[in-house]
Protein backbone atom coordinates (compact mmCIF):
# COMPACT_ATOMS: atom_id res chain seq x y z
CA UNK A 1 0.00 0.00 0.00
CA UNK A 2 1.01 3.92 -0.62
CA UNK A 3 1.84 5.11 3.05
CA UNK A 4 2.13 8.49 2.98
CA UNK A 5 4.05 8.32 -0.02
CA UNK A 6 6.07 5.56 1.02
CA UNK A 7 5.32 1.57 0.08
CA UNK A 8 4.62 0.10 2.84
CA UNK A 9 3.73 -3.79 3.12
CA UNK A 10 0.69 -4.77 5.12
CA UNK A 11 1.98 -8.51 5.57
CA UNK A 12 5.49 -6.47 7.22
CA UNK A 13 3.26 -4.98 9.14
CA UNK A 14 1.30 -7.37 10.67
CA UNK A 15 4.79 -9.48 10.89
CA UNK A 16 6.12 -6.80 13.28
CA UNK A 17 2.88 -6.43 15.60
CA UNK A 18 3.28 -10.40 15.87
CA UNK A 19 -0.04 -11.04 14.25
CA UNK A 20 0.60 -14.02 12.13
CA UNK A 21 -1.69 -15.26 9.10
CA UNK A 22 -3.39 -17.87 8.94
CA UNK A 23 -5.39 -17.86 5.94
CA UNK A 24 -5.38 -15.49 3.06
CA UNK A 25 -7.47 -14.83 -0.36
CA UNK A 26 -7.37 -12.74 -3.19
CA UNK A 27 -7.63 -9.58 -1.38
CA UNK A 28 -7.44 -10.43 2.18
CA UNK A 29 -5.25 -11.75 5.03
CA UNK A 30 -7.01 -13.53 8.23
CA UNK A 31 -5.77 -14.30 11.67
CA UNK A 32 -6.51 -14.96 15.04
CA UNK A 33 -7.84 -11.29 16.42
CA UNK A 34 -5.31 -9.91 18.96
CA UNK A 35 -8.08 -7.99 20.97
CA UNK A 36 -10.17 -10.68 21.96
CA UNK A 37 -10.17 -15.33 22.78
CA UNK A 38 -10.31 -15.93 19.02
CA UNK A 39 -10.53 -19.75 17.99
CA UNK A 40 -11.53 -18.80 14.95
CA UNK A 41 -9.55 -16.59 12.79
CA UNK A 42 -12.12 -13.88 12.66
CA UNK A 43 -9.89 -10.65 11.86
CA UNK A 44 -9.42 -9.69 8.55
CA UNK A 45 -7.31 -6.80 7.07
CA UNK A 46 -7.20 -5.72 3.24
CA UNK A 47 -4.17 -7.01 1.52
CA UNK A 48 -3.44 -3.80 -0.44
CA UNK A 49 -5.17 -0.77 2.07
CA UNK A 50 -4.67 -2.37 5.25
CA UNK A 51 -7.85 -1.76 6.28
CA UNK A 52 -8.62 -4.15 8.87
CA UNK A 53 -11.96 -5.45 11.16
CA UNK A 54 -12.52 -7.91 13.70
CA UNK A 55 -15.73 -10.10 12.51
CA UNK A 56 -16.68 -10.74 16.05
CA UNK A 57 -16.82 -6.87 17.07
CA UNK A 58 -13.93 -5.78 18.29
CA UNK A 59 -13.56 -3.17 16.02
CA UNK A 60 -12.25 -1.92 12.43
CA UNK A 61 -9.85 0.99 11.29
CA UNK A 62 -7.06 1.54 9.20
CA UNK A 63 -3.48 0.41 9.71
CA UNK A 64 -1.78 3.43 11.70
CA UNK A 65 -4.62 2.95 13.98
CA UNK A 66 -4.24 -0.82 13.99
CA UNK A 67 -0.36 0.08 15.20
CA UNK A 68 -1.46 2.89 17.75
CA UNK A 69 -4.19 0.15 19.58
CA UNK A 70 -1.44 -2.82 19.43
CA UNK A 71 1.40 -0.74 20.82
CA UNK A 72 0.07 1.67 22.72
CA UNK A 73 2.29 4.62 20.90
CA UNK A 74 0.23 7.74 19.96
CA UNK A 75 -0.67 8.49 16.67
CA UNK A 76 2.36 10.70 15.35
CA UNK A 77 4.48 8.18 16.82
CA UNK A 78 2.65 5.00 15.09
CA UNK A 79 3.39 6.93 11.44
CA UNK A 80 7.04 7.29 12.47
CA UNK A 81 7.26 3.68 13.33
CA UNK A 82 4.87 2.51 10.21
CA UNK A 83 7.44 4.84 8.28
CA UNK A 84 10.70 3.27 9.29
CA UNK A 85 8.84 -0.35 8.41
CA UNK A 86 8.35 1.37 4.63
CA UNK A 87 10.85 2.03 2.47
CA UNK A 88 10.77 4.75 -0.18
CA UNK A 89 11.97 2.32 -3.12
CA UNK A 90 12.11 -1.13 -3.63
CA UNK A 91 15.82 -1.70 -4.80
CA UNK A 92 14.40 -2.33 -8.38
CA UNK A 93 13.05 0.57 -8.36
CA UNK A 94 15.68 2.40 -6.73
CA UNK A 95 18.09 0.79 -9.69
CA UNK A 96 15.72 2.15 -12.31
CA UNK A 97 15.74 5.38 -11.35
CA UNK A 98 19.31 5.58 -10.87
CA UNK A 99 19.70 4.79 -14.76
CA UNK A 100 16.88 7.06 -16.01
CA UNK A 101 19.19 10.15 -14.04
CA UNK A 102 20.56 11.44 -17.21
CA UNK A 103 19.41 15.04 -17.59
CA UNK A 104 17.57 15.53 -20.91
CA UNK A 105 15.34 18.81 -20.56
CA UNK A 106 12.73 18.86 -23.45
CA UNK A 107 12.30 22.82 -22.93
CA UNK A 108 14.87 24.74 -25.14
CA UNK A 109 16.37 27.95 -23.48
CA UNK A 110 17.45 31.09 -25.53
CA UNK A 111 20.47 32.78 -24.25
CA UNK A 112 19.75 36.98 -23.08
CA UNK A 113 22.58 39.81 -22.90
CA UNK A 114 20.86 41.48 -19.89
CA UNK A 115 20.18 44.88 -19.78
CA UNK A 116 21.06 47.55 -17.02
CA UNK A 117 23.39 45.05 -15.24
CA UNK A 118 26.75 46.21 -14.23
CA UNK A 119 28.91 42.60 -13.55
CA UNK A 120 31.20 44.62 -11.81
CA UNK A 121 29.57 46.40 -9.15
CA UNK A 122 28.17 44.87 -5.89
CA UNK A 123 26.22 47.08 -3.63
CA UNK A 124 26.97 46.89 -0.49
CA UNK A 125 23.03 45.98 0.67
CA UNK A 126 24.17 42.72 -1.08
CA UNK A 127 27.49 42.26 0.46
CA UNK A 128 26.97 44.18 4.42
CA UNK A 129 23.28 43.91 4.82
CA UNK A 130 22.84 40.33 3.70
CA UNK A 131 26.10 39.27 4.18
CA UNK A 132 26.69 37.38 0.90
CA UNK A 133 30.67 37.90 0.60
CA UNK A 134 32.07 39.32 -2.82
CA UNK A 135 33.98 36.20 -4.02
CA UNK A 136 30.82 34.39 -3.43
CA UNK A 137 28.74 36.83 -5.51
CA UNK A 138 31.10 36.91 -7.79
CA UNK A 139 30.92 33.13 -8.70
CA UNK A 140 27.12 33.58 -9.64
CA UNK A 141 28.09 36.96 -11.20
CA UNK A 142 25.51 38.71 -8.94
CA UNK A 143 25.55 42.58 -10.05
CA UNK A 144 24.05 45.99 -9.58
CA UNK A 145 21.25 47.96 -11.74
CA UNK A 146 22.02 51.40 -11.33
CA UNK A 147 18.61 52.16 -12.93
CA UNK A 148 16.14 50.47 -11.10
CA UNK A 149 19.28 50.50 -7.64
CA UNK A 150 18.84 46.83 -7.62
CA UNK A 151 20.72 43.92 -7.31
CA UNK A 152 20.97 41.41 -10.20
CA UNK A 153 20.88 37.94 -9.98
CA UNK A 154 21.69 36.24 -13.41
CA UNK A 155 19.34 33.39 -14.11
CA UNK A 156 21.17 30.38 -15.86
CA UNK A 157 19.78 27.21 -17.49
CA UNK A 158 20.89 23.31 -16.54
CA UNK A 159 23.71 24.17 -18.30
CA UNK A 160 25.12 27.66 -17.22
CA UNK A 161 23.71 29.75 -20.24
CA UNK A 162 22.31 33.15 -19.04
CA UNK A 163 18.64 32.96 -19.86
CA UNK A 164 17.29 35.79 -17.68
CA UNK A 165 17.83 37.78 -14.15
CA UNK A 166 16.02 38.62 -11.01
CA UNK A 167 16.07 42.02 -9.11
CA UNK A 168 15.90 42.64 -5.76
CA UNK A 169 14.96 46.27 -5.53
CA UNK A 170 17.10 47.71 -2.66
CA UNK A 171 14.58 50.39 -1.43
CA UNK A 172 11.36 49.06 -2.71
CA UNK A 173 8.57 51.51 -2.40
CA UNK A 174 5.86 50.89 -0.14
CA UNK A 175 3.49 47.78 -1.10
CA UNK A 176 5.85 46.78 -4.23
CA UNK A 177 7.49 43.50 -4.20
CA UNK A 178 11.12 43.02 -3.58
CA UNK A 179 11.87 40.68 -6.50
CA UNK A 180 11.19 41.89 -9.91
CA UNK A 181 12.11 39.16 -12.89
CA UNK A 182 13.16 39.91 -16.08
CA UNK A 183 10.90 39.58 -18.82
CA UNK A 184 10.91 36.49 -21.02
CA UNK A 185 13.06 35.22 -17.36
CA UNK A 186 11.66 31.28 -18.07
CA UNK A 187 10.08 31.11 -14.15
CA UNK A 188 8.43 28.01 -15.22
CA UNK A 189 10.68 25.83 -16.98
CA UNK A 190 13.85 26.88 -14.69
CA UNK A 191 15.30 25.51 -11.34
CA UNK A 192 17.79 28.86 -10.23
CA UNK A 193 20.82 26.97 -9.72
CA UNK A 194 20.91 23.37 -11.04
CA UNK A 195 23.38 24.30 -13.35
CA UNK A 196 25.46 24.36 -10.11
CA UNK A 197 23.77 21.58 -7.65
CA UNK A 198 26.44 18.62 -8.44
CA UNK A 199 25.51 15.37 -8.45
CA UNK A 200 23.46 15.00 -5.84
CA UNK A 201 20.34 12.62 -5.50
CA UNK A 202 19.08 14.82 -3.27
CA UNK A 203 17.50 18.11 -3.76
CA UNK A 204 16.88 21.09 -1.27
CA UNK A 205 13.93 23.26 -3.00
CA UNK A 206 13.61 26.86 -1.91
CA UNK A 207 11.09 29.48 -2.55
CA UNK A 208 13.49 31.96 -4.44
CA UNK A 209 17.13 32.80 -5.68
CA UNK A 210 18.27 34.53 -3.06
CA UNK A 211 17.29 31.74 -0.13
CA UNK A 212 18.74 29.32 -2.83
CA UNK A 213 22.39 31.46 -2.82
CA UNK A 214 22.36 31.57 1.05
CA UNK A 215 22.39 27.94 0.94
CA UNK A 216 25.03 27.84 -1.32
CA UNK A 217 27.13 30.17 0.29
CA UNK A 218 26.53 27.81 3.74
CA UNK A 219 28.22 24.86 1.40
CA UNK A 220 24.78 23.16 0.56
CA UNK A 221 25.24 23.21 -2.94
CA UNK A 222 22.31 20.61 -3.93
CA UNK A 223 20.23 23.73 -3.34
CA UNK A 224 18.03 24.91 -6.44
CA UNK A 225 14.30 27.36 -6.18
CA UNK A 226 11.47 28.20 -7.96
CA UNK A 227 10.46 31.16 -8.61
CA UNK A 228 7.43 31.70 -5.98
CA UNK A 229 4.92 29.67 -4.07
CA UNK A 230 4.36 26.66 -7.62
CA UNK A 231 5.81 24.57 -8.97
CA UNK A 232 5.55 23.65 -12.96
CA UNK A 233 4.83 19.94 -14.40
CA UNK A 234 8.36 20.80 -16.37
CA UNK A 235 9.86 21.69 -13.17
CA UNK A 236 8.66 18.58 -11.36
CA UNK A 237 9.87 16.47 -14.02
CA UNK A 238 13.35 18.42 -13.49
CA UNK A 239 13.47 17.55 -10.16
CA UNK A 240 12.30 14.01 -10.68
CA UNK A 241 15.01 13.51 -13.50
CA UNK A 242 17.64 14.59 -10.40
CA UNK A 243 16.56 13.58 -7.72
CA UNK A 244 15.08 11.13 -5.50
CA UNK A 245 14.08 12.87 -2.44
CA UNK A 246 13.80 16.45 -1.87
CA UNK A 247 13.38 18.91 0.86
CA UNK A 248 11.71 21.71 0.83
CA UNK A 249 12.64 24.55 2.63
CA UNK A 250 10.32 27.75 2.00
CA UNK A 251 9.64 30.59 3.53
CA UNK A 252 8.90 30.33 7.81
CA UNK A 253 5.26 32.49 7.36
CA UNK A 254 1.73 31.05 6.38
CA UNK A 255 2.42 31.53 2.43
CA UNK A 256 5.63 29.60 2.55
CA UNK A 257 3.12 26.80 4.63
CA UNK A 258 0.48 26.97 2.25
CA UNK A 259 3.36 26.55 -0.92
CA UNK A 260 5.17 24.18 1.03
CA UNK A 261 1.81 22.34 1.31
CA UNK A 262 0.80 22.64 -2.09
CA UNK A 263 4.16 21.31 -3.78
CA UNK A 264 4.41 18.45 -1.32
CA UNK A 265 1.40 17.03 -2.34
CA UNK A 266 2.89 17.41 -5.61
CA UNK A 267 5.64 15.46 -5.57
CA UNK A 268 5.23 12.87 -2.92
CA UNK A 269 3.88 10.02 -4.59
CA UNK A 270 7.24 10.70 -6.90
CA UNK A 271 9.93 10.65 -4.67
CA UNK A 272 10.50 11.30 -1.17
CA UNK A 273 9.51 14.81 0.43
CA UNK A 274 11.16 16.46 3.90
CA UNK A 275 10.10 19.29 4.85
CA UNK A 276 12.74 21.60 6.77
CA UNK A 277 12.30 22.41 10.10
CA UNK A 278 12.61 26.02 11.65
CA UNK A 279 14.57 26.70 14.57
CA UNK A 280 12.58 28.56 17.57
CA UNK A 281 12.09 31.92 17.27
CA UNK A 282 12.57 32.16 13.40
CA UNK A 283 8.61 33.01 12.44
CA UNK A 284 8.48 35.16 9.28
CA UNK A 285 12.14 34.36 8.46
CA UNK A 286 13.23 32.48 5.32
CA UNK A 287 16.54 30.78 4.43
CA UNK A 288 18.22 33.58 3.74
CA UNK A 289 17.60 35.39 7.49
CA UNK A 290 19.06 32.27 9.24
CA UNK A 291 22.57 31.81 10.37
CA UNK A 292 24.69 28.60 8.92
CA UNK A 293 23.74 26.93 12.45
CA UNK A 294 20.10 27.60 11.95
CA UNK A 295 20.09 26.27 8.48
CA UNK A 296 21.83 23.10 10.03
CA UNK A 297 19.35 22.81 12.33
CA UNK A 298 16.55 23.16 10.24
CA UNK A 299 17.90 20.32 7.68
CA UNK A 300 19.41 17.69 10.32
CA UNK A 301 15.52 17.79 11.72
CA UNK A 302 13.79 17.98 8.58
CA UNK A 303 10.64 15.60 8.79
CA UNK A 304 8.63 13.28 6.80
CA UNK A 305 5.42 15.43 4.69
CA UNK A 306 3.54 13.27 6.41
CA UNK A 307 4.55 13.85 10.05
CA UNK A 308 5.08 17.86 9.15
CA UNK A 309 1.46 17.94 8.11
CA UNK A 310 0.11 16.47 11.41
CA UNK A 311 2.16 18.92 12.73
CA UNK A 312 0.34 21.83 11.18
CA UNK A 313 -2.80 20.38 12.42
CA UNK A 314 -2.04 19.85 15.74
CA UNK A 315 -0.61 23.89 15.69
CA UNK A 316 -3.72 25.07 13.84
CA UNK A 317 -6.35 23.36 16.27
CA UNK A 318 -4.22 24.66 19.29
CA UNK A 319 -4.05 28.36 18.09
CA UNK A 320 -8.31 28.13 17.09
ZN1 LIG B 1 -11.87 -9.56 17.81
Amino acid sequence: MNYHGKQLQVKRVLNALGIRISQATSSEYYAHCPFHTDTNPSFAVNKKTGLWMCHKGCGAGNITQLWHLMTGDNMMASVRQLLQLASAYSQTEMLKLLNTQAFQPTTKYRQVVLENYDPAYIHPYWTETRGFDEPFSREWDVGYDKMRRAVVIPVRDPWGMVVGATRRLIHPLEGENKYHHDHGTPRNSILFGLHRAGNSRVLILTEGPTSCLRLHQYGFDNAVAVFGSSISAVQIRMVLQRAHTVTLFFDNDEAGAIATDKIATQLQDKMAVFIAKYPPDSTGCDPADLSVSQVRYALTNAMWYSLWLMQQCEVNSASN
